[in-house]
């Protein structure tokens, strides 16, 4: 592999940016503080370098006025500070180069460590006490400090001078050190950096390993977090509920394409049949005309089916497209009452229709309408012979409410909470036994269908009551604007079907 890929996998990799992260942050507080131990160092080795220099004119300062008083002259004096040079003071500061100076005139002289040795020439003063410079003296790099002295009239420059190789020979060895220490801290820090992010990212590895172990057969797994308090469980939970509404789901499209095959694959047999016994031999006319019968009404509840489910399958992928536009419900409820009464005709039912007040909604007036069929269908399906269906409208608190309600058979209290389930029917056979209407044999998509349109109308469908008197469905509505007119008493009469 080369340089190039492998440095791209690191910064892809977030185990290595984050310990690359905290190593720059490392090395930058790393190096800040060697360089600032650096810089006290070498002020502290200069200050003392500076010291001894001082004191070392400070004593030859004081050996100089002394001699000179001493002898009272300062020939003389002069001839004993060139001895005490060479012996007293080259024992006491053995490193120092030191000169003395009568004006130009060089009076005394000793040499320093590494043989250092000032030239006999004065150096320029400035006006002052003491100055320090750094020189380079012969080939040797130097610390010169340099003082004037007024004796007896006569004007002296001691000049002390002293290598600066220690110094440097300190301060290289520091840097060596300083180099070293802060190459092995960052070093630490990465190895230290990326065992910390690789420790901290490990669940993460373990997870996304689980979720890559989950497919459509296994959707009931689920993800097992470290520490289900930190992030990382967190996410772990968001994972699992995320899992959780999928495998429902997914339950749910099975049942649904097991159901819808189921419910196409009796029309479909039935017509088979039909059409098998029709063909087994000669028939009669009559016969025939009764096999073809019914190999349209399979075909018919087929269509409807087709269509049903077409309904769902757009409902899921988007929700309805509406064909919105202010309508009156109550004249829906009238032209739906009017298709409900063929209905209810061969069964004698009275659809009844009570209050019908003006009332405007913003809607799709075809899906209403469906929605009305579907209601009235049912009470007229499950409600025994000659009974009585009510449907009336009001308004609430600024929307409108239908009420559709039946003196049927009821619908048991625990099938209740399920009859908005797609394919859900109470009794497989009740549908039957009480008599196809609008959607031949049920197939429990009525209701959910139902229900689909009036959410998509920002509406609710709700069984109000339901029992062995019979069943109430309302459906509840926002008006478009909330101008209701009283009842109009034609409209409250009966429409008798018989
Ligand atoms: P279906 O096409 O079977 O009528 P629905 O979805 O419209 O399907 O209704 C689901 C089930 O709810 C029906 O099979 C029936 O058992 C029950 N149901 C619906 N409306 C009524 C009603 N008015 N009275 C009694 N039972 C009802």
């Amino acid at each position: 592999m080369t340089k190039a890929p492998v440095f791209t996998t690191m910064i892809k990799s977030i185990r290595w940016r984050l310990a690359l992260a905290s190593v720059s942050v490392w090395a930058v507080i790393l190096v800040a503080s060697a360089a600032a131990v650096y810089s006290w160092a070498e002020h502290q080795l200069r200050a003392q370098l500076d010291r001894g220099l001082i004191s070392c004119l400070q004593v030859v300062g004081q050996s100089l006025t002394h001699e000179v008083q001493e002898h009272g002259s300062p020939a003389a004096g002069e001839k004993q500070i060139a001895d005490l040079l060479v012996t007293l003071h080259q024992q006491s500061f053995p490193r120092q180069a030191v000169a003395v100076f009568q004006d130009a005139r060089l009076v005394a002289k000793k040499k320093g460590d590494s043989d250092l040795t000032l030239d006999p020439v004065a150096p320029p003063v400035a006006p002052g006490g003491l100055q320090f410079a750094s020189r380079v003296i012969g080939r040797t790099p130097a610390r010169v400090a340099i003082r004037r002295l007024q004796e007896e009239g006569i004007r002296y420059t001691v000049v002390a001078a002293e290598p600066e190789a220690n110094l440097e020979l300190a301060l290289t060895s520091l840097r060596s050190a300083l180099l070293l220490l802060v190459s092995l801290a960052i070093l630490l820090s990465v190895g230290v950096g990326y065992a910390l992010a690789r420790g901290a990212l490990r669940p993460v590895i373990h997870m996304a390993e689980a979720v890559d172990r989950i497919h459509a057969g296994n959707l009931s797994q689920r993800i097992e977090s470290p520490n289900p308090g930190d992030e990382l469980g967190h996410l772990g939970a968001v994972f699992n509920r995320l899992l959780s509404r999928l495998d429902r789901s997914f339950e749910q499209e099975k049942q649904f394409m097991a159901d819808a095959s189921h419910e196409l694959r009796t029309p479909l047999s039935v017509s088979l049949l039909a059409a098998q016994v029709a063909l087994d031999r000669p028939r009669s006319g009559e016969e025939y005309r009764e096999a073809l019968s019914t190999i349209r009404n399979q075909l018919e509840r087929l269509a409807r089916l087709v269509r049903n489910l077409l309904t769902l399958a757009r409902s899921d992928a988007g929700g309805f497209q509406l064909q919105g536009s202010l309508c009156r419900l109550d004249e829906l409820v009238l032209e739906a009452v009017h298709t409900g009464s063929v209905l209810a005709r061969p069964k004698e039912i009275r659809l009844r229709i009570g209050d019908l007040p003006e009332a405007q909604v913003s809607a799709d007036p075809e899906l209403l309408r469906q929605v009305i069929v579907i209601l009235l269908d049912n009470a007229v399906k499950y409600s025994p012979s000659c009974t009585t269906v009510n449907i009336s409208l009001r308004e609430v608190a600024g929307s409108c409410e239908l009420d559709v309600q039946d003196q049927g058979c009821g619908i048991p209290r625990a099938a209740q909470t399920r009859i908005f389930d797609r394919f859900f029917r109470v009794e497989q056979s009740r549908s039957r036994t009480t008599g196809g209407t609008v959607a031949g044999e049920g197939a429990g998509l009525g209701l959910p269908i139902a229900q689909l349109i009036v959410r998509a109308h920002e509406g609710t469908l709700t069984l109000v009551e339901s029992s062995t008197a019979g069943s109430t469905f309302r459906v509840r509505l926002p008006l478009a604007t909330p101008t209701f007119q009283r009842p109009n008493a034609e409209r409250s009469k009966p429409v008798r079907v018989s």
